[in-house]
């Protein structure tokens, strides 16, 4: 599985997580899924989003049913484009993505269901 996202979108996306750092942006992907690849059209603020309190203490209870929701982004002010456990654990959606310090565009990761890294595709 492969997932697309445009150049513009990701600059966006670097841009928020450098203004937030050092503390974790967290944001929700909206796309679709076809054929085995994902693209990635635009991105929501969730809803009573607390910054910088770890994405583990993340409401996924008020996440809204919408199945254009397609994953979660966050960022690693560490640097580390690893998945920690707890990002394992509350999965939601088909894909994790992580943007890490220094939050340049080679630094972003996807990962599926099973914490399987999968190619991802900037397109322009
Ligand atoms: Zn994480």
């Amino acid at each position: 599985m492969k997932v697309k996202i445009d150049r513009e979108l990701l600059l966006g996306i670097l841009e928020n997580a450098k203004t937030l750092h050092p503390k974790e942006t967290i944001l929700l992907l909206r796309g679709k899924v076809k054929k085995g690849e994902i693209m990635i059209k635009e991105l929501v603020i969730p809803p009573l989003a607390t910054y910088g309190h770890g994405f583990t203490t993340f409401p996924l209870a008020m996440l809204p049913m919408d199945f254009s929701i397609i994953g979660t982004l966050h960022s690693h002010p560490s640097g580390s484009l690893n998945p920690s456990t707890a990002d394992l654990n509350h999965f939601f959606g088909k894909i994790l993505m992580i943007v890490a310090w220094p939050y340049e565009p080679h630094m972003v990761a996807a990962y599926n269901r099973k914490g399987e890294k999968l190619d991802v595709e900037i397109t322009s």
